[in-house]
């Protein structure tokens, strides 16, 4: 393992103990990514089947675009390759997945799409408070390339989330400071879609 992926794997390993410690990456849920390679596109992932609370930088694992990888001893997450799709298609540094509740009730909820709006917190989604944001949802499938054509096909650049109903959410940006800092700000708003019940 090279120093930069050792690193890498240190940040997710630090980005997981957050997200765990918030309840939002139980069991050994979620999963998160950076993007160490363009060209060709390659990401770090975080290893599948351990307890998000208790990574280590060597719970890592280099995955293609598709979610594949040649590594022989780790084993990357199942959903590598639905990273690998929204890092391709936004152009994404940092890719972070939870299973967080709000997000997945909000979901069942809307369907077809949830609708925030007159929220300060947009701000913090890299919008503006008075912007309408529409978050896209997609239907669960352990097909990841159903998902990722599902992703793609009601992707906008100015919407840096992804919700999978039933299941949990995306959330992307340049690095993991800013997708994390969209999640948290994501997950308030989803929260707060769901407990005023869609009330403006
Ligand atoms: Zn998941």
């Amino acid at each position: 393992m090279t120093a930069d992926v050792r690193a890498a794997g240190e940040a997710l390993a630090a980005e997981c103990a957050r997200y765990t410690a918030m309840g939002w990456m139980r069991g050994t849920s979620g999963n998160l990514s950076v993007v160490v390679d363009r060209d060709p596109l390659t990401l770090a992932v975080t290893v599948s089947g351990k307890d998000k609370g208790e990574l280590t930088a060597d719970d890592v694992v280099l995955v293609d675009a598709r979610g594949t990888t040649e590594d022989p001893v780790r084993v990357p997450s199942a959903e590598a390759g639905l990273h690998g799709r929204i890092a391709a298609v936004s152009g994404a540094g940092a890719v972070v997945h939870v299973h967080a509740l709000a997000p997945v009730v909000a979901a069942e909820r809307w369907p077809g799409g949830v609708e925030l709006r007159d929220l300060e917190m947009l701000k913090g989604f890299g919008r503006r408070a008075d912007d309408v944001v529409t978050v896209p949802v997609v239907p669960n499938s352990q097909d990841m390339g159903v998902l990722g054509d599902a992703f793609e096909a009601g992707f906008r650049a100015d919407v840096p989330a992804l919700l999978v109903a039933r299941h949990g959410v995306y959330v992307w940006g340049d690095d993991l400071l800013r997708a994390r800092h969209r999640l948290e700000c994501l997950e308030w708003l989803l929260r707060f879609k769901v407990e005023t019940g869609g009330v403006r």
